[in-house]
């Protein structure tokens, strides 16, 4: 029969036992193990030291230490355990000591219990007390017991909370991930909705959760692949694992919450169970819309280039076969008119040609400039006088200051920009109207504008502007000649001149197009 005092100290560790490895929470567990320790032990301080790496052992839990003394603490468990010595009882026992005498001059017995699992050193159990009486052999052989089921809770806790902090990582990445991702369970129920996909639905996360995915994604059209006809034929099991086929793609117009329409791209990839059923689905959705705009502005762009180069060629082919035609007499008037139709038509082809390898050629490369003194108001009286002779409807003034500054530029580059801002202003005020073009001098630069009063252009249609072949989507537009090029060409210019160019228009009030290029003596 164990006396008395025994059987409560085996009741009391039976108890704290099943309390702490009933708890997941690490610094819980700890606080636990550290209490009972103490009151096992009738000590008055304690405090446990875990391996944080290799060799480095750090305080985690006290009972009794203040604060300001965890330095000077951790300090001399460092020199502990870089000791080779260190382990030795009596070394153990003399640090000991002298931890105690820092931590309170009453301390005067102190025991250090190993923490084990699986023969790996989790950290180390350290009781003071100022009772008198050392301890007994069946003290520690109690608090070894005890540290035994204690590593034990210590190392679940800490498995737990590496687990906790994987998950929590892992969801901070699929957070911050510029892609949409989605997690399925078998049924298409949403497990997990990321910030990205709130912004491309309009669903908040709370909300997407837990319902099926077909409520949440709604096609307005889909163009590719369908997870709904794939899984009824079988996907993913009907392909072989590490194929591409494992993976459905799908595509199409999402229609968003707030009914607007959002191009994407879905990546559908299985998650098989062990026994190889479908688990879960990952789904990563990426926003294509721009990938889409510049595949249309493509399509178009061939489509107006085909129409462009058809248009000159077919007049020069008519003019050519009627002046050849041997059966004919032309007077001399007929005959400088088809040369001069055929001449225009050969120079517009020549530009468009040149507007083409310009633009790839600024695809490759940055543009190279030629430069030389230019006197932009003379460039700009020059367009003027040539594009004058192309209209009856449209009026032109210059307004340039006298002596305006000279300044170092490439003159054909900068007349290509004139002329093009100059033509764009005919093109888009079919009404005819005045235009005007001038010069100033502003925060030294020299800034030229064209002012038109003609069809003038929503904010929304001004964004995309200068980009790569984008015409504004606009009946006039359509049944205007251009290719889109115009204006990104004169940017590509006027930046290579280190300059900026903006735009200033509203619908029906006309356009104001500017740049401005340094003065360079
Ligand atoms: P394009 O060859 O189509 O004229 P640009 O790059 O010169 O190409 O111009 C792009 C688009 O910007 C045009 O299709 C037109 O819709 C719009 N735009 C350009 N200049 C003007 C203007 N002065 N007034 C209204 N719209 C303009």
């Amino acid at each position: 029969m164990l006396p008395d005092f025994r059987v409560r100290q085996r009741d009391f560790l039976l108890e704290i036992s099943r309390a702490i490895t009933a708890h997941l929470d690490l610094s819980e567990v700890l606080r636990r193990v550290l209490n009972a320790s103490v009151v096992m032990l009738s000590g008055e301080v304690g405090l446990i030291a875990l391996q944080q790496d290799e060799n480095l052992y750090r305080i985690q839990a006290t009972l009794g230490v203040p604060d300001e003394l965890l330095p000077a603490l951790n300090q001399q468990l460092d020199d502990l355990f870089t000791d080779s010595n260190g382990l030795r009882s009596e070394v153990i026992n003399t640090r000991l000591q002298k931890m105690a005498l820092g931590i309170n001059r009453s301390l005067r017995q102190s025991v250090a219990i190993p923490l084990i699992f699986a023969n790996e050193l989790l950290g180390l159990l350290v009781v003071f007390r100022a009772y008198r009486e050392g301890f007994t052999p069946n003290d520690i052989q109690v608090l070894q017991s005890f540290a035994d089921q204690a590593a034990i809770a210590v190392h679940n806790a800490q498995l737990y909370q590496k687990i906790d902090e994987e998950r929590m990582r892992l969801a901070a990445i699929l957070d911050q991930s510029a892609d949409g991702v989605m997690i399925l369970d078998a049924n298409l129920h949403i497990l997990r909705f990321n910030r990205a996909l709130e912004r491309m639905t309009g669903w908040r996360i709370e909300e997407a959760l837990e319902q099926h995915q077909d409520d949440v994604f709604v096609w307005k059209r889909r163009d590719k692949g369908d997870l709904k006809d794939a899984l009824a034929s079988g996907w993913p099991l009907n392909t072989p694992p590490d194929s591409p086929a494992r993976m459905l793609y799908v595509e199409g117009d999402l229609l968003r919450r707030d009914g607007l329409a959002l191009s994407v791209a879905i990546i559908y990839a299985p998650l098989l169970s062990s026994d190889g059923r479908l688990a879960n689905i990952i789904a990563n959705v990426r926003d294509i819309t721009n990938f889409r705009q510049a595949q249309e502005m493509q399509d178009t762009f061939v489509s107006t280039i085909s129409h462009e180069l058809k248009t000159p060629v077919a007049l020069i082919k008519g003019y050519a076969g009627t002046l050849r035609r041997e059966d004919a007499q032309w007077d001399p008037h007929v005959i400088t008119n088809g040369l001069t139709v055929i001449e225009e038509e050969a120079d517009r082809l020549a530009e468009l040609i040149e507007n083409l390898l310009a633009t790839s050629k600024l695809r490759a490369e940055r543009m190279k400039l030629d430069l030389d003194y230019v006197r932009l108001d003379e460039i700009a009286k020059r367009a003027v006088e040539r594009i004058s002779t192309q209209t009856k409807i449209h009026s032109f003034t210059l307004r340039f200051p006298p002596r305006f500054p000279v300044t170092q530029g490439d003159e054909v580059r900068l007349r290509q920009v004139l002329d093009n801002l100059l033509s764009n202003a005919i093109k888009y005020s079919p009404e005819g109207g005045k235009i005007e073009i001038g010069g100033l001098v502003q925060d030294g630069m020299l800034k030229l504008y064209v002012k038109d009063h003609g069809v003038g252009m929503s904010d929304s249609e001004q964004e995309r502007l200068f980009e790569r072949f984008y015409r504004v989507d606009s009946a006039l537009s359509r049944k205007t000649q251009g290719t889109g090029l115009g204006l990104y060409l004169a940017k590509a210019i006027v930046e290579a001149h280190g300059g900026k160019i903006a735009v200033e228009s509203a619908p029906g009030k006309g356009s104001t197009f500017s740049f401005s290029i340094p003065i360079i003596d």
